[in-house]
């Protein structure tokens, strides 16, 4: 079937398909905001995409003209009947009929032959930081994410030092991912309408990581320092030692009575690896 938001839209009907708020659906039914993700996401031709939350497929049919093989995973299995209609000219793509959250994504990649792994979606919202999070911390080899997220939210992501959006999750991303905005979002090009507005953002792996000696202290360190975000260091990092800790700050100006969301990743990870040295 040839796509278009209208014909989509007719499908959902004709299937008797109800919105579940539940699972953030919301559909993108602007043809225009579609191309631009895809041209925006340079996707090559060897390249695996897992696209979380295909909804109705209008992002996924693209994305299978474009990229090797698409893998799926999508929650509300009441969506087959549609998907089925709709990407059935493709060969190429794969669903899943799963919460992302529990998958085992390792596993399922292994059967594909790619260069390149990227994760292209328009996610949903409501578990947006938990799906980059299971990302990172089950170390998915990906190249490069491509998402729509709630704008506040992509905000955070690529938040610098002494702005009220920086915290521990920036520090995160950003130690792993050079982190754009690729595109704002209308809320009108959704299906049904979001409260909020959106962005496209790109998060692409680094080459050069940080110089951190030991990884799980460093974001130890960052989780403790920010858990409290209005605390100073000394009031947050009550447990470390602070007399390593504000031997760094004073190098750089600062004492233990300053609030983590002023300090840089530079200076987080100096502090992580003045506190890995035994002395
Ligand atoms: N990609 C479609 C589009 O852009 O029109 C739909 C995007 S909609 C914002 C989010 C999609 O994620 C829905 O299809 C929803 O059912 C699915 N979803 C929600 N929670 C999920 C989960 N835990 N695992 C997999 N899919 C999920």
């Amino acid at each position: 079937m040839e796509y278009s938001p209208k014909k989509i839209h007719e499908l959902l009907e004709y299937h008797g398909f109800n919105f579940k708020k539940m699972f953030g659906q919301n559909f993108i039914v602007d043809e225009n905001i579609i191309d631009s993700i895809i041209r925006k996401a340079k996707i090559e031709s060897d390249t695996l995409v897992i696209e979380i939350g295909p909804g109705a497929g209008s992002l996924t049919n693209k994305l299978a003209k474009v990229a090797k093989q698409v893998l799926c995973y999508e929650i509300d299995h009441t969506l087959d009947c549609v998907l089925n209609t709709v990407l059935s000219d493709f060969h190429n793509i794969d669903i899943i009929y799963q919460d992302f959250l529990k998958s085992d994504i390792l596993h399922d990649i292994q059967k594909y032959d790619y260069q390149h792994l990227y994760v292209v979606a328009n996610l949903p919202y409501y578990i947006t930081t938990p799906i980059i999070m299971k990302l990172i911390e089950e170390q998915i080899p990906v190249d490069k994410i491509v998402v729509m997220v709630q704008k506040e939210v992509g905000d955070r992501f690529k938040a610098k030092p002494g702005t009220k959006d920086y915290g521990s999750l920036s520090i995160f991303l950003q130690y792993y991912f050079e982190i754009e905005k690729l595109l704002d979002v209308s809320k009108h090009v959704f299906l049904p309408k979001p409260n909020v507005d959106s962005i496209v953002v790109s998060l692409t792996r680094r080459e050069n990581l940080y110089p951190v000696e030991n990884i799980q202290l460093f974001f130890q360190l960052i989780k403790d320092s920010f858990v409290q975000k209005r605390k100073t260091l000394r009031n947050n990092l009550k447990n470390y030692d602070l007399d390593k800790i504000e031997k760094v700050l004073n190098q750089y100006h600062y004492d233990l009575s300053v609030r983590a969301e002023a300090l840089s990743i530079d200076i987080f990870v100096e502090i992580a690896n003045e506190l890995s040295h035994i002395t």
